[in-house]
């Protein structure tokens, strides 16, 4: 499947679909509090999306049952919401998309609860970096590898370790789309980025070793070493020069009571 370009009225679309990704990550990153389960955050997330008139990416993805995905601590990405109480120094990553008028937009933050240790706010720095790192280099012209080195790069620089199993990905009707978009790899490889490329950038980044494993739940992706994981995303669209960021958000403070 070839990579699909969107017209301007398209990423229009998107960049709706975007900013209610954004704001509804925005409110969920407000409303987090130490003592709040997950299922909490996940009821949050149902009722700001039916505000918006728009429906979930996730729920039912491939038989995903929940509209958020939080992930905590050791968790990478996919942890489904539940009973579990968040608690102070937790770093809980939130993962959410959207459809709005057939487009979809995806995006990812993590926050710490309360007091996080200075290595885990160190993660969350370097993990957003890392995605802004890849922002940064996502122009027409460049290789689509670039991004992946430009991740890795920082992320290896400051000490910590890119997750390779997952990737980030082309998006638009369909919440994957082509290309897949890895974290890590030598530059100058793969597609010549081109305006009208809508891609969903995610870098997931480790404090300890790279390998991950799936939890019995066949969902909730973990490090393998048990060490703390950050997940940052966006939704960015190349145009004649810097990228656009669709899901753009003011970026909460680390550390959120
Ligand atoms: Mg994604």
């Amino acid at each position: 499947m070839a990579i699909i370009i969107k017209s301007p009225d398209e990423i229009a679309a998107m960049r709706q679909a975007g900013s209610i990704v954004a704001s509804i990550l925005r409110t969920l990153s407000k409303e987090i509090r130490t003592g709040m389960t997950t299922r909490q955050l996940d009821d949050i997330a149902v009722r700001e999306l039916a505000r918006y008139g728009a429906t979930s990416s996730f729920k039912g993805y491939r038989g995903f049952p929940t509209t958020l995905c939080v992930s905590i601590n050791d968790e990478v990405v996919h942890g489904i919401p539940g009973d579990r109480v968040i608690c102070e120094g937790d770093i809980v990553s939130l993962d959410f998309g959207a459809i709005i008028d057939g487009f979809h937009g995806d995006a990812a933050i993590t926050v710490g609860v309360g007091n996080i240790s200075p290595k885990a706010k160190q993660l969350l720095e370097t993990t957003k970096g890392s995605l802004e790192a890849g922002i940064a280099v996502a122009h027409p012209g460049a290789h689509l590898s670039d991004i992946s080195a430009a991740i890795q790069h920082h992320a290896e620089s400051r000490g910590f370790s890119v997750v390779r199993e997952y990737t980030g990905h082309g998006i638009g009707r369909e919440m994957h789309e082509e290309p897949q978009i890895p974290n890590f790899g030598p530059p100058g490889r793969g597609p010549v980025l081109q305006k009208g490329m809508v891609l969903a950038i995610e870098p997931m980044v480790n404090i300890g070793g790279w390998e991950t494993k799936v939890k019995n739940n066949h969902w909730t992706v973990i490090t393998a070493d048990g060490s703390l994981s950050g997940h940052f995303e966006k939704t960015i669209a190349i145009t004649d020069g810097e990228a656009e960021v669709l899901t753009a958000w003011d970026q909460p403070p680390i550390g959120i009571p």
